[in-house]
């Protein structure tokens, strides 16, 4: 799939980005997540991966409280997910739309299937994490990690979470990085690893 000038032009920031590059935006363009996500975590997630040009295709979860901003207007909260990005997408980045690709963005606790890349948004009700399995990564080990986790903060600590795990998304669908991952946002700014939990198979 060949870059269309207008799409050039839209993208050229990552474009420039050496680890993007034409060939990687044309990965961003023709990959896509199905998102489930109620609050700030998920909902930033979906605004930063379609405005990256990757396709998200929400659920039909009630938008909660605090899920307004960048993709959601205040009145909007309490109507369905796929309803809103539906109406809203359009406006962020129309390359958004039709569903593709076989990724998935949720907040958890939530269930896995497709085949991936998957990223996770949660947190322990102080600091948030972001768990990821892209090509390769064990099934297994990635929901054995998950298990540990609660729901995504909200508020600022969540917005941030969010725009990590459209980082972590994109870096998978260009094929950078570790396969299986976990990282904590303690804070604004403050990024720290974690362990991966390994599965009865992994050991
Ligand atoms: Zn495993």
């Amino acid at each position: 799939m060949a870059l269309r000038e207008e799409q050039i032009v839209r993208y050229s920031r990552q474009i420039l980005l050496r680890e993007v590059g034409g060939r990687g935006q044309e990965k961003l363009l023709a990959g896509g997540v199905r998102l489930r996500a109620t609050g700030p975590a998920g909902l930033t997630a979906a605004a930063y991966v379609a405005a990256g040009g990757t396709a998200v295709a929400a659920g039909p979860e009630p938008l909660a409280p605090g899920a307004e901003g960048f993709l959601v207007p205040a009145a909007e909260v309490g109507q369905p997910a796929s309803e809103v990005l539906g109406r809203v997408l359009p406006d962020v980045n129309a390359d958004a739309l039709p569903p593709r690709g076989t990724g998935r963005v949720a907040e958890l606790p939530t269930a896995w299937d497709g085949e991936g890349p998957w990223v996770a948004l949660g947190g322990d009700g102080t600091r948030g994490v972001v768990v990821f399995r892209g090509e390769g990564g064990c099934a297994g080990c990635f929901e054995a990690t998950t298990a540990s986790w609660g729901a995504p903060p909200s508020g600022a600590l969540g917005v941030g979470l969010g725009a990590l795990g459209a980082l972590v998304l994109q870096r998978l669908l260009l094929g950078l990085g570790p396969a299986l991952g976990a990282c904590g946002w303690e804070a604004p700014g403050v990024m720290t690893a974690l362990e991966v939990r390994r599965c009865g198979r992994c050991g």
